[in-house]
């Protein structure tokens, strides 16, 4: 593959700065990748295992002559960071970020930012429940989808050129505005994660079960709970701060939907138990075929290991 940035910048050195740098360096997509954490124990880290190939001690320094800044860190404080680093941008770099949420980002970012740079507000739609300079693989993308969120006024080749490094980092690029982008992903993720993280909050509450039975018997379903309420506290607190009226308007439906389910339960109803779940068994089916998610019994986990 071909190179696509002659330097690139990643600030912030977690789960997916440390994917994008495996990953573009799988690609040959970055001529060199610099980073910068905001802790020294993060930025030893990467140091320790050839995480960018270059790591500096200050914001300023990483961004100097950077052709692409990418920030890779919690979406609540990407507007301090921007203004922070504003000054030190060289005049035609593209600044981008990979933050969960948009509307709320731009509206953070945009206004610190000098005119004479592109920015280009981007998701890439992959992660795990890991975080940290470590947790990073160069596969992660693959597959995946990334959306960017260019603004009218932005300069198609600017545009294309990060295109091209998601391409070769594997993921599959399509533009959306951000108030759609949000709705969209209050729907697939976040409302998702506020439901696992209740459920688990729930269990944690019945304390008579949680220290035996809950933890015993948790293939049952819960587990999958588990692993998805274990995410990040910090980034999972933004993105629910940023993105405020689309997850509250999602788990207005969610509980309206619960209601309903409630009363069947209640009335004895199972026609209607049956005619959801059938429903819902079908969405899982257009995931499958869109190779969104493996087919394998129990999401490929293999049998009797714990
Ligand atoms: P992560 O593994 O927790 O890493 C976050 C990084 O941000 C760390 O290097 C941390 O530095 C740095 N950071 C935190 N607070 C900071 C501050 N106040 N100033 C400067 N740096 C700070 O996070 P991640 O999972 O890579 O997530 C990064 C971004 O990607 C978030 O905006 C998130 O919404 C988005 N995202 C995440 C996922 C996912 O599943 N994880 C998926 C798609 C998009 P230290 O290590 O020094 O504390």
């Amino acid at each position: 593959m071909a190179q696509v940035y002659d330097r690139v910048a990643l600030i912030g050195l977690g789960l997916i700065a440390s994917s994008m740098f495996w990953a573009m360096k799988r690609g040959g997509l970055a001529g060199e990748v610099v980073g910068f954490a905001r802790s020294a124990e993060t930025r030893d880290t990467a140091r320790e295992i050839g995480l960018c190939d270059r790591v500096c001690d200050t914001l300023l320094e990483a961004v100097e002559g950077a052709d692409l800044v990418v920030l890779c860190v919690p979406v609540g404080v990407m507007g301090a960071i921007a203004a922070d680093m504003a000054a030190a941008l060289k005049p035609g770099a593209t600044v981008t970020d990979v933050g969960s949420v948009k509307a709320d980002v731009i509206a953070q970012v945009g206004p610190q930012l000098p005119q004479n740079v592109h920015f280009i507000p981007g998701h890439p739609l992959a992660g795990t429940e890991h975080s940290g300079p470590k947790s990073g693989f160069a596969e992660l993308f693959d597959n995946r989808w990334c959306l960017l969120v260019p603004s009218e006024g932005t300069d198609p080749a600017a545009t294309e050129k990060l295109r091209a490094l998601w391409e070769g980092m594997g993921a599959n690029v399509e533009e959306m505005d951000a108030e759609h982008h949000d709705l969209v992903l209050a729907v697939t993720s976040h409302a998702p994660h506020l439901i696992a993280y209740t459920m688990v909050g729930v269990a944690d509450d019945l304390r008579r079960v949680t220290d035996s039975e809950v933890i015993k018997y948790s293939a049952a379903g819960f587990r999958d709970f588990t692993r998805i309420a274990a995410s990040d506290p910090t980034m999972w607190r933004d993105v629910f701060l940023s993105n405020k009226e689309a997850t509250l308007e999602i788990l207005g439906r969610f509980t309206e939907e619960l209601f309903a389910l409630q009363r069947a339960i209640r009335q004895g109803d199972g026609d209607h138990l049956h005619d959801y779940f059938t429903r819902t068994r079908a969405i899982r089916r257009g995931i499958i075929e869109a190779g969104q998610d493996t087919d394998a019994p129990n999401f490929g986990r293999e049998v009797g290991k714990k």
